[in-house]
C-alpha cells in the first residue's frame, strides 16, 4: 500500500482494499460524502506577472472544511484519495468549480485564467481529455483559460501513455505547467520530448534563493533551460519581497507565493485585484489583470 502505483486500473483499491488500514477507509468515506455536500473549497492563489507587475491567473488549491477538523490542507487527505477511485470523482470536481468560478469572475468583468493540479493517477483515466474538453464547454469557456499543473512523477511511471494523453489535452487547446520541477526524475528527457508550456520551479529551491548559492544556481539554470525551450518559467513560494525582487532579476516570467498573496477563496481575490487596481490608479472592472 505504500508505494502508490500510477499504472493501476482507478477502479480499484492499490493492493486489495484488503490491506488498507480502517482510518483511511473511514477518512475516504467521509471525503466521498464532502464532495456532495459542500464541504470541498477552493482556494486560489494569485500569480503575478514580473513583466507589468499585474495579476494574470489564479492557481486553484483544494481544501475540505471538515465537520470536526477545521480546514485541511491537501496533503491530509489528497494521499489517501489518490489511493482509491475517488480521485476520479475529486479531479471531476476541482476542474468543473475552478471553471465554473473562472467564468463567474469572467461575467462580471474579471478574465482570470485558472491552473488546476493533476493528480498523477488521471493521467491513466482514458476519458481525461474528454471530461476536461467537456467541462470548458459546459462553462462557455475558451480552453485557454485553463492550465493544467501535472508533477514529474505522474510521467515517468507509463510515459508512452502519459504521452499520448498530454498530447490530446494540448490538442484540446489546454495550457500544460510541469509542476514542482526538480524534485522528480528524467526531467530533462520529460521536458524536451513532452508538450509543455510552462515550468514551476519547485518551492524547495525558491524560498532560499537569496540565501543559498546552490539553489540560486539551480533557479538560473532553470530559467535558462526553460526560456532556451521556449517555456514560461513560474517561480513558487515566494514568500517575501526581496526574494520577489531576486526573482525578477533573475528573468522569471510569473510569480506566486506569500509575498504576492497566499491562496484566498474565491471573493477575496477580486477584492485583492481591486485594490490593487485602486492603488495603480486603473479603472478596470474586474482588477488589474492583462495587463
Ligand atoms: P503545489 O501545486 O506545488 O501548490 C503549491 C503549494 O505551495 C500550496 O500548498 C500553496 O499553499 C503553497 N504555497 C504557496 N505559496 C507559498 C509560500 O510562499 N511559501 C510556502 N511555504 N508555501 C507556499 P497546498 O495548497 O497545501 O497544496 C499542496 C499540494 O497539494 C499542491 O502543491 C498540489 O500538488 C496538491 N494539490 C492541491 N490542490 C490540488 C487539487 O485540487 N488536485 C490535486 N490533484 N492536487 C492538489
Ligand atoms: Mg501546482
Ligand atoms: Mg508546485
Ligand atoms: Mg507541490
Amino acid at each position: 500500500l505504500r508505494a502508490k502505483r500510477v499504472g493501476e486500473s482507478v477502479g480499484l483499491w492499490d493492493a486489495g482494499i484488503a490491506g488498507v488500514r480502517p482510518e483511511e477507509i473511514a477518512l475516504n468515506a467521509q471525503l466521498r460524502a464532502a464532495i456532495g455536500r459542500d464541504e470541498l473549497v477552493l482556494y486560489y492563489q494569485p500569480v503575478q506577472s514580473a513583466r507589468t507587475g499585474g495579476i494574470v491567473g489564479a492557481e486553484a488549491l483544494l481544501r475540505w472544511r471538515h465537520p470536526s477538523r477545521g480546514l485541511l490542507p491537501p496533503g491530509e487527505f489528497l494521499p489517501i484519495a489518490e489511493r482509491s477511485p475517488l480521485i476520479a470523482d475529486l479531479t471531476r470536481w476541482v476542474l468543473d468549480e475552478a471553471l465554473r468560478q473562472c467564468a463567474a469572475w469572467d461575467a462580471g468583468g474579471l478574465h482570470l485564467p485558472v491552473s488546476v493540479n493533476l493528480s498523477p493517477r488521471m493521467l491513466v483515466i482514458d476519458d481525461l481529455p474528454r471530461v476536461v474538453s467537456d467541462s470548458i464547454a459546459a462553462h462557455r469557456l475558451a480552453p485557454d483559460v485553463l492550465t493544467l499543473e501535472i508533477t514529474e512523477s505522474a510521467l515517468v511511471t507509463q510515459p508512452a501513455r502519459a504521452a499520448t494523453m498530454l498530447g490530446q489535452l494540448r490538442s484540446h487547446g489546454v495550457a500544460l505547467s510541469l509542476d514542482d520541477f526538480g524534485t522528480g526524475y528524467s526531467s530533462m528527457e520529460i521536458l524536451k520530448t513532452l508538450p509543455f508550456d510552462e515550468v514551476k520551479i519547485d518551492r524547495g529551491f525558491v524560498t532560499d534563493v537569496r540565501g543559498s548559492l546552490p539553489d540560486a544556481a539551480i533557479v538560473r539554470s532553470v530559467l535558462d533551460l526553460g526560456h532556451r525551450l521556449g517555456l514560461r518559467v513560474v517561480g513558487e513560494g515566494i514568500e517575501d519581497e526581496r526574494t520577489l525582487t531576486m526573482m525578477v532579476d533573475f528573468g522569471c516570467d510569473l510569480l506566486q507565493g506569500e509575498a504576492i498573496s497566499p491562496p484566498l477563496p474565491a471573493e477575496r481575490v477580486r477584492e485583492l485585484l481591486r485594490t490593487r487596481a485602486a492603488k495603480a490608479g486603473k479603472v478596470v472592472p474586474g482588477g488589474d489583470v492583462r495587463c
